[in-house]
């Protein structure tokens, strides 16, 4: 083995560590945590390390961190919040196509509001706030969105009631529409946000012509929006949305819906994408739609890559049955650990310019810098962002611990609830379902207002240790053979977490 000089220095410093290359050259399929990379040299500050990364051959993001399509993880809030943080997230496909396309089309815009009547009580707020954690909520005639404003409710109309006044109806201490400041449906942000601003309100119901109750704005998320400089914006700076679809005759309505609501990009969700189902649909759409970007997946080798290259996709999502949800390995036999997938299919995909989607498996923001360092462009997270503030669903206690659910869109809970995710799954015509995944929770993790820029920071400290200024030169460090990797025994795993203590507590930022 050939030893190197370092220019200036003492002497020769012995060749150590493997190359990606031969990291992943015996048959042996590798887990993020059964390698680590030996550091290198750093000469620059963490901050300084720039994160931009291709999302597909035309959309790059200043964050490379992307929210999946699962009905626990991403629908408009989570969507907004990724943007607003440079990265993307990509609206669900288990609903109807009408409200996948509402989560996109009303960015800024909530449009699914908690909404109550006249007739409900302060006991009713104060729930909705303790559930969802706001205040600010419209009254309407029936409780429903749609139905006639009547009137708002914000906590200062209720902050001061004795406790004995929660059986109080909203119709005694809400703010009558005749005192609202409202703006017509159809008013655009920016007009919104002015009308904000001189009304010095919370909160901007917008209603239709007949005074119904269409959607609100916050102040808090118009405030968001410019307080953001590294958001994921479109050529009209709208944040940029992504979405799923399915490969099915009905999907093509989906995405026509969705095209016309403003999606950036679609994901076409299956477990196995090398399908003439999906190389079909890929066609589809580059005909009828050129502009839109369109990735495929999920793949785990090169073989399955070609062809969906062919087809014309602009990216890809790699990965099948190591996400924390997923049984698909033990049920179906197919997969791949995700180490070798990610570097096997980027390295085959990097020739025809087409970025890579590590999905699934990202457990610590140390498997975010693996997962970039073997060659993806970005890292799609569902249990990461699950239980977030921004996460579907509401949070319910169990044992005193504060919860979400998160469930695999193939888990039997997930198809019960509609016929999309059994088709990631399942043929139309399966008789016997066999579930992929399996439904469960998790501890709630706050906002990921705080939690993405842990991880961006994160992965901005590993690239530091690394040697690596940007993301690019990440990947060119590991092409070039520069980059170092090692495997890790069961001893060294052991070794590289928290042991030998009595207790201990993990808080991570
Ligand atoms: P996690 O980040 O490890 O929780 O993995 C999330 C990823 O798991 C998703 O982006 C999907 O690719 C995949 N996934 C979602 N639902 C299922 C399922 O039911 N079975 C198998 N894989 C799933």
């Amino acid at each position: 083995m050939a030893d190197y000089l370092i220019s200036g220095g003492t002497g020769y410093v012995p060749e150590d560590g493997l190359t990606a290359q031969q990291l992943f050259a015996s048959a042996d399929g590798l887990t993020y945590n059964d390698f680590l990379i030996l550091p290198g040299f750093i000469d620059f500050i963490a901050d300084e390390v720039d994160l931009t990364s291709a999302l597909t051959r035309k959309i790059t993001l200043k964050t490379p961190l992307i929210s999946s399509p699962m009905d626990t993880v991403t629908e408009a809030d989570m969507a907004i919040a990724m943007a607003l943080m440079g990265g993307i997230g990509f609206i669900h496909h288990n609903c109807t196509p009408e409200f996948q396309a509402n989560e996109k089309f009303e960015q800024g815009f909530i449009t699914d509001p908690v909404v109550l009547s006249p007739s409900h009580t302060v006991g009713d707020v104060l729930e909705a706030k303790m559930r969802h954690g706001f205040s600010g909520i419209p009254i309407t005639e029936t409780g429903t969105m749609g139905s006639k404003l009547v009137g708002i409710v914000t906590s200062r109309d209720i902050d001061f009631l004795a406790e004995k006044d929660h059986t109080t109806l909203l119709s005694e201490v809400m703010t009558p529409r005749i005192e609202l400041v409202v703006a017509p449906a159809g008013v655009t942000l920016k007009e919104a946000n002015e009308i904000l601003q001189r009304s010095k309100k919370g909160k901007l119901p917008i209603v239709n012509d007949r005074d119904e109750l269409v959607a609100i704005i916050a102040r808090t998320d118009l405030k968001k929006n410019r307080d953001y400089p590294l958001a994921s914006k479109d050529s009209h700076k709208q944040l940029l949305c992504g979405a799923a679809v399915g490969t099915r005759e009905d999907d093509k309505y989906r995405l026509d819906l969705l095209t016309q609501a403003g999606v950036d990009v679609i994901v076409l969700d299956s477990s196995q994408g090398n399908s003439v189902y999906q190389i079909a649909m890929v066609h589809y759409i580059k005909q009828k739609y050129p502009h839109l970007q369109v990735i495929g997946g999920n793949v785990v080798t090169a073989a399955q890559a070609k062809n969906l290259i062919d087809a014309g996709v602009d990216g890809l999502r790699v990965g099948m049955g190591c996400g924390s949800i997923c049984i698909t390995q033990e049920v179906m036999a197919c997969g791949r650990p995700q180490g070798t997938a990610v570097y096997k299919v980027a390295e085959y995909a990097r020739r025809f310019g087409v970025p890579i989607i590590a999905d699934g498996g990202i457990q610590t923001v140390g498997h975010v810098v693996k997962a970039l360092a073997l060659g993806a462009s970005t890292v799609m997270m569902g249990s990461l962002l699950a239980a977030t503030t921004e996460a579907p669903g509401e949070y319910f206690f169990s044992d005193g611990v504060r919860l979400k659910k998160y469930r695999g869109m193939g888990s039997l809970d997930a198809m019960e609830k509609s016929s999309s995710s059994q088709k990631r799954y399942f043929s139309e015509g399966d008789k016997v379902k066999i579930a992929q995944g399996v439904s469960g929770s998790i501890q709630d993790k706050g906002s990921i207002q705080k939690f993405v820029p842990y991880l961006i920071a994160g992965i901005q400290h590993g690239c530091q240790d690394i040697g690596a200024r940007s993301l690019s030169v990440l990947r060119s460090m590991m092409y070039s053979g520069e980059l170092k990797f090692e495997k890790r025994t069961m001893s060294a795993q052991i070794e590289g977490g928290v042991h030998g203590l009595h207790s201990y507590e993990k808080r991570l930022y």
